[in-house]
């Protein structure tokens, strides 16, 4: 036994906490894990997973209306929510043992509780109190919404997955990830959905080109994209809540999901017993090592804000445990990290988008493609697949691509892999292409624009 009960306490058994402990572990640490909620984190409970099943549960819609024009007879599918909502807990419990498993696989111990840091080296859950010679925070993050008169009547996505009765009428406040792909996801299922976002074009920080061409799309699938409104107050009326709207207006809804935003989940955690700083963002600083100012206290993923996404954080928990615990130099290269948002359709995404590279390069070279899919010259569906490169003019690399399609996410991970290698768009041109493909068009695509 060493001088502490631990060599590792992680509190937060997400995506960056189960991935650092089991490496850790693997490397021959001591470890111990607190989850106060759910194994595997948001991503596994509350975010990516259910959030991606729904997503293939809301597209049969459109499938069941292409079809027809396939020869398909598809004319009266009906969808009920329970058989959807109750099928999609039974595969969470099953990942929920998946992680149990991973984890008691490499003997680490895990307390089902709440992880309060006692001091520099002391972790309570409960009455209980463990000593240990390095802590980690991985307690993620947790919606945020914002108070104004009825706040209390809205409902974040920790509620929106498991609600008792479908929401025939939804509106979603926000811009962002979630509000678009929630939007896509009711509106598929068959409710009526209207997003209301406070600013002049929603899903702030990605390419102009991108957030244009997604409104266009979104707005035709059906969803009522309502921009340069916010909401002043909710009220419960007879037939349903009523949003009082800054435009002046009003409009009824079953259920509201604020999806505005997450904050790092600190509640309880007694870092005031500690030495460890939280900025004006309200995250936890760490160095390139994760380390927090409190030098046996580090911090990774959602909590430490950055790209909250699951694979960062699970890259971050390599990379502490490797270097932590294995005695190998390891970083995490934050460069040209691919995203995808799981709207409809899909968006796809990596490097710098256009106003980031013209202040970064000077001169650029543009390449842009917009068309309609194969398979919607038959089914008839109104959809524009959107497709956008990015030169450097001086060194020929590619340095931002992007897409609105199908399958935007599965296209942009292999063409992260060639712009981290430095692909230049020559080397993009005398790739051969995939044929007859949507992805081809990357490889094929004709100058829109050069700045001199
Ligand atoms: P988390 O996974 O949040 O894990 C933190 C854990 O700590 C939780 O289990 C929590 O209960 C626990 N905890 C907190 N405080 C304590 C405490 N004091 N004691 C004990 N336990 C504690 N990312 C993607 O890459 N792709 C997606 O498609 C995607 N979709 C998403 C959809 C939604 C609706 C949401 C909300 C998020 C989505 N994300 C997605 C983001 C992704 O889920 C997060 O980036 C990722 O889960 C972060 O991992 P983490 O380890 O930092 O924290
Ligand atoms: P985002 O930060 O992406 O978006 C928040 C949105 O809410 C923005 O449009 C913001 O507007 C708006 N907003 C913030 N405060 C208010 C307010 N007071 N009133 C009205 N609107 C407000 O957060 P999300 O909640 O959508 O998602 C959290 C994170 O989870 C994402 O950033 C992403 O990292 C991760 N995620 C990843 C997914 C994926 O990989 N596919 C899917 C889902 C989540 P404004 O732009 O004007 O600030």
């Amino acid at each position: 036994m060493g001088k502490y009960d631990y060599d590792l306490f992680v509190i937060g058994a997400g995506s960056g906490g189960v991935r650092a402990a089991r490496m850790a572990a693997g490397f021959g640490a001591r470890v111990a894990v607190a989850e106060d909620r759910y194994m595997g984190g948001t991503c596994v409970n509350v975010g990516c997973v259910p959030k991606k099943l729904y997503v293939y549960a809301s597209e049969f819609s459109k499938s069941f209306s292409d079809a027809r024009n396939f020869g398909w007879d598809s004319n009266k599918p009906a969808f009920d929510w329970a058989t959807l909502r109750d099928n999609k807990k039974a595969e969470i419990s099953r990942l929920n043992a998946i992680y149990n498993r991973l984890l008691e696989g490499v003997k680490a111990d895990v307390m089902d509780g709440r992880g309060r840091i006692v001091d520099a080296h002391t972790v309570a859950v409960g009455e209980r109190r463990f000593s240990a010679e390095k802590i980690l925070i991985a307690t993620g993050g947790w919606p945020h919404i914002p108070q104004f008169p009825g706040s209390d009547l809205a409902v974040s996505s920790n509620e929106i997955f498991d609600l008792e009765q479908f929401p025939q009428r939804l509106v979603i406040v926000g811009g962002g990830y979630i509000a678009v792909e929630f939007a896509g996801i009711f509106n598929g299922l068959g409710s009526s959905v209207t997003q209301l976002y406070r600013g002049p074009l929603f899903l702030r920080g990605f390419d102009a080109d991108i957030r244009a061409h997604a409104a266009r799309e979104i707005a035709k699938t059906g969803v009522d994209l309502r921009f340069e409104v916010n909401v002043e107050s909710i009220t419960r009326g007879s037939t349903g809540l009523v949003l009082s709207l800054t435009d002046g207006s009003s409009i009824e809804a079953d259920t509201v999901l604020y999806a505005t935003g997450r904050k790092a989940n600190l509640d309880g955690l007694g870092l005031e017993n500690v030495n460890v700083e939280v900025d004006e963002f309200g995250v936890v600083v760490v160095d390139d090592e994760y380390r927090t100012a409190e030098p046996s206290i580090f911090a990774l993923g959602d909590v430490t804000g950055g790209m909250e996404l699951t694979p960062v954080a699970l890259a971050e928990g390599m990379s502490f445990a490797r270097r932590q615990f294995g005695g190998l130099e390891n970083t995490v290269d934050y460069d040209f990290i691919p995203t995808a948002v799981f709207c409809q359709p899909n968006i796809g995404t990596v490097g710098f988008t256009e106003e980031q590279a013209r202040a970064r390069f000077g001169h650029i070279r543009l390449f842009k493609s917009t068309f309609k899919p194969m398979k919607h010259t038959i089914s008839g569906r109104d959809e524009q697949t959107f497709m956008k490169l990015i030169v450097d003019k001086a060194s020929d690399r590619v340095v931002g691509v992007h897409m609105v399609g199908p399958d935007a996410g599965e296209i942009m991970q292999g063409i992260a892999i060639a712009l981290r290698a430095g692909a230049t768009k020559a080397l993009f041109d005398t790739t051969i292409g995939i044929h007859p493909t949507a992805a081809e068009e990357f490889v094929t695509m004709r100058e829109a624009w050069t700045e001199d």
